[in-house]
């Protein structure tokens, strides 16, 4: 069902949201670690997703797609408010975009990676389309997958399915 090979990237980098999952070609997922009571009866407490963004419209939209689809969304508008959040928020997964105001979401990610206690939690980064070169340098800072704006957000979702433990 869920397409998690690494045979699949060729033809995920032909969809409009381009992914790539750092460590693919090693055959092995970098981060394999199990969230407890995960395998009980009990409803899941929702995830949290930090949105950062510093466009309100993109901030809102993101906001109301990941909460119809069950996630606690929190956000930041900067590059430092970010890591702030990060920090005190400790989300489960976060949004970064790239281009923002203070510091970039490169330089973000950087210093949430910094952080011993944040090194597993999940980064996925936003690039326009004409931003091919941030991508390396996403991926580098320890970004885990990068996505193209505009967000297909069943493209999203689905990806997170398969990054998350
Ligand atoms: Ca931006």
């Amino acid at each position: 069902m869920l397409k998690t090979n690494c045979a699949s990237s060729s033809v995920a980098h032909a969809t409009p949201a381009t992914v790539h999952r750092r460590g693919c070609n090693e055959g092995h997922v970098a981060q394999e670690t199990t969230r407890t009571g995960s395998n009980n009866n009990e409803t899941p407490a929702p995830l949290t997703v930090l949105v950062v963004e510093d466009f309100e419209d993109t901030r809102a939209l993101m906001r109301l797609e990941l909460e119809q689809r069950g996630f606690r969304v929190i956000e930041a508008t900067d590059g430092e408010q970010a890591v702030e959040m990060a920090t005190r928020e400790r989300p489960d997964i976060i949004i970064m975009d790239i281009g923002l105001p203070l510091i970039d979401g490169i330089e973000a990610t950087r210093r949430i990676r910094g952080d011993n206690s944040m090194r597993d939690v999940l980064v996925v980064a936003l690039t326009a389309h004409h931003e091919t070169e941030y991508r390396a340098q996403a991926l580098a800072a320890g970004c885990d997958a990068y996505l193209t704006k505009p967000v297909d957000f069943d493209w999203l979702i689905d990806l997170l399915g398969r990054l998350l433990p």
